[in-house]
């Protein structure tokens, strides 16, 4: 972040409390360590135990310094390390426009289609299932981060070229991920939102790039991230000057075997306290298996996600990649009755 884009109102509040046995010596030495790094600090003395109040501008402060000094026995960091992304920073929720689809308002999009776009007759086929059943984005990797070396890598520009075919063709906005900051370019030219998969959350040189974009970018969470990291990406984002930012949990590690990911349902509602930004789900990541995907699409609209992201393919056993989490079209449109039903209930529309 450039220094001078540090705002004076993000004050840092610390709480620092000290050691029942610290002498005197150590709390003064507590104290000026603390105003060294720019801190205003107010002495609490309790019966038993002193506590330290810190504020100022210190965005990049790091509790471990105070932590380490002698007489400390915690630091407590009050304010959050995100600004920009913060409910703090905005109250009111961010709503996207993608072409007339509208993301974190009162409408739950649907973002549809297969994992990797493989030909343009799968594309068109896809694209008209998903429209009919009430889709308002298409889906389709043409640049694939995948685990071998050895696996179907996506189509590249061929493949942007038949995703932009069938989301024009059948009237939908569409979606694809970025992979490497020399893509931007050409994934831009085509596409309506970009995507930055798990596996790049924290690639910190590709987020500052998107900043610079004005597209709006799904950035979707790194298998072992925190919210605070994911929301700290998000910031690079915001931070390099690009606003249009939703996020998109799609299933953490977790010793759990049965399915690919543990699908975090919670972070749902913990991303909508802490930040204005708009929180998507994608159930197929998060379960990597069919009959999985369903359920746990309901469950994130109960939470209160702003868009739902699911893998369809007509003939997944032919599938390029991730074939058996893909929903088979008539699975695809009982889904989508059943979220119209639950989004009704918690006032919202599908
Ligand atoms: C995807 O959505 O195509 C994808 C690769 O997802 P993730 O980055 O969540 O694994
Ligand atoms: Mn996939």
């Amino acid at each position: 972040m450039k220094k001078d884009f540090i705002n004076e109102d993000w004050s840092e509040v610390v709480v620092i409390v000290l050691e029942r046995n610290a002498t005197e010596k150590q709390i003064e030495n507590v104290i000026k360590h603390l105003e060294d790094y720019g801190f205003s600090v107010h002495k609490s003395t309790g019966v038993e135990q002193i506590v330290l109040g810190a504020i100022g501008v210190q965005p990049n402060f790091d509790s471990r310094k105070i932590s380490i000094i002698d007489g400390v026995l915690q630091v407590h960091r009050i304010t959050e390390p995100f600004k920009l992304a913060s409910r703090t920073f905005q109250k009111e929720n961010s709503v996207l426009k993608i072409k007339n689809v509208e993301l974190g308002g009162v409408a739950i999009p649907v973002i549809a289609g297969p994992c990797s776009v493989e030909s343009e007759e799968q594309m068109m086929t896809i694209a008209e299932i998903v429209k009919n059943a009430g889709a308002k984005i298409l889906r389709g990797g043409a640049f694939k981060p995948r685990t071998s070396p050895y696996s179907f890598q996506g189509l590249g520009e061929e493949g942007l070229k038949l995703l932009r075919k069938a989301g024009d063709e059948y009237e939908l906005a569409v979606v694809t991920e970025v992979m490497e900051s020399g893509q931007i370019e050409i994934v831009e030219k085509y596409s309506d939102i970009i995507q930055i998969g798990a596996r790049n959350m924290q690639n910190f040189s590709l987020l500052r790039e998107l900043g610079k974009t004005q597209k709006p970018i799904m950035l979707k969470r790194g298998m072992a991230a925190t919210v605070e990291d994911w929301l700290m990406s998000a910031e690079y984002i915001l931070a390099s000057g690009n606003k249009h930012v939703f996020l998109c949990e799609r299933g953490i590690r977790t010793f759990e075997t049965y399915t690919r990911n543990t699908f975090d349902v919670s972070a749902i509602p913990v991303v909508h306290k802490r930040s204005h930004l708009p929180v998507a789900a994608d159930p197929s990541h998060a379960t990597g298996l069919r009959d999985k995907v369903v359920p746990m699409a309901r469950a994130a609209v109960a939470a209160g996600a702003d868009a739902i992201m699911v893998e369809v393919h007509h003939d997944p056993e032919k599938a390029l990649s991730d074939g058996p989490q893909a929903l088979l079209p008539k699975q695809f449109e009982d889904m989508m009755k059943q979220l119209k039903a639950i989004a009704e209930v918690i006032g919202r529309t599908m």
